[in-house]
């Protein structure tokens, strides 16, 4: 192997050169050794299942007994998609995050998938697209804290530039594969209404794709009743230029006016 890297003739000019000697005399023995010993299970972030299946989810008790088994239930739901690689975003992300909010919200706010400082704590929109959502929430006067947030894809789908984790955008094929997590925590929070923030959450919501630009703030129907209103993400927002900046909170700040005045009526739509 060595002579067909370096003619032998070379070897003495390597400063290396006096420990190949013994090192060729005991490769055999050393090779015997590697062999004998057992396999080793390559080390994982996240232990991964087969599907991830969901733990136990009754919700036939009521009261604090049903409240705790709604927690019990959606942690059991954090568990199984941290295992879960039923697409392949799962094997790349740091863990799952799972939504956010008090029990029985009575909106759920659904995004596309964390970003990068969502993938690292834990919690959605904690990045710079959660703060502007919060931007505007404050201008609304509704409480984030009153509000169940979430996302359709539940791991950070991203491509390396240099050291930097860019957020890429999930194919329709991994948010279909992720839509039963999202269904799952939609039957325990039991939200009176959804807002869809994006594209991906639109589809994933409805069904089918729907032109955000064109049809935001407008208020759509699931085939189980739940009415949907389809905005923009925030991170749209913070991509847009400088000067369209302030026009485009103000709409976002509009449209999400309209889940506001969901809750004033206090009835579901
Ligand atoms: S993104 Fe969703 S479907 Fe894909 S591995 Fe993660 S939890 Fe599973």
């Amino acid at each position: 192997m060595m002579q067909k890297e370096m003619p032998r003739k070379y070897w003495h000019n390597l400063p290396e050169a006096s420990l190949i000697a013994p090192l060729a005399a005991r490769a055999m023995q050393r090779s015997s050794m590697m062999i004998a010993q057992p396999a080793t299970t390559p080390l994982r972030r996240i232990p991964a299942t087969a599907t991830g299946t969901l733990a136990a989810t009754a919700m036939t008790p009521t009261g604090p007994q049903a409240a705790r088994g709604v927690i019990g239930s959606l942690l059991a739901l954090k568990d199984a998609t941290m295992r879960c690689r039923e697409c392949p975003i799962g094997e790349h992300a740091t863990q799952s995050v799972m939504g956010h909010g008090p029990l029985k919200a009575r909106l759920m706010f659904v995004g596309e998938q964390p970003g990068d400082q969502e993938d690292l704590r834990g919690q959605p929109f904690t990045g710079p697209a959660g703060q502007l959502l919060d931007r505007a929430l404050e201008k609304l006067q509704l409480p984030r804290d009153g509000i169940y947030v979430t996302n359709a894809v539940k791991h950070f789908k991203f491509e390396l530039r240099g050291k930097r984790r860019i957020h890429k955008t999930p194919t329709q094929r991994e948010a279909a594969a992720c839509l039963h997590w999202l269904d799952e925590e939609i039957r325990l929070v039991q939200p009176a209404a959804l807002v869809a923030l994006g594209a991906t959450a639109a589809r994933a919501l409805l069904g089918y794709a729907v032109p955000v630009t064109a049809e935001r703030g407008k208020w759509f129907r699931r085939a189980d009743g739940l009415q949907v209103l389809v905005t923009l993400h925030p991170s749209a927002l913070l991509r847009m230029p400088p000067e369209e900046k302030e026009e485009a909170f103000d709409d976002f700040v509009r449209d999400l006016g309209q889940a506001r005045e969901l809750l004033r009526a206090g009835t579901s739509l």
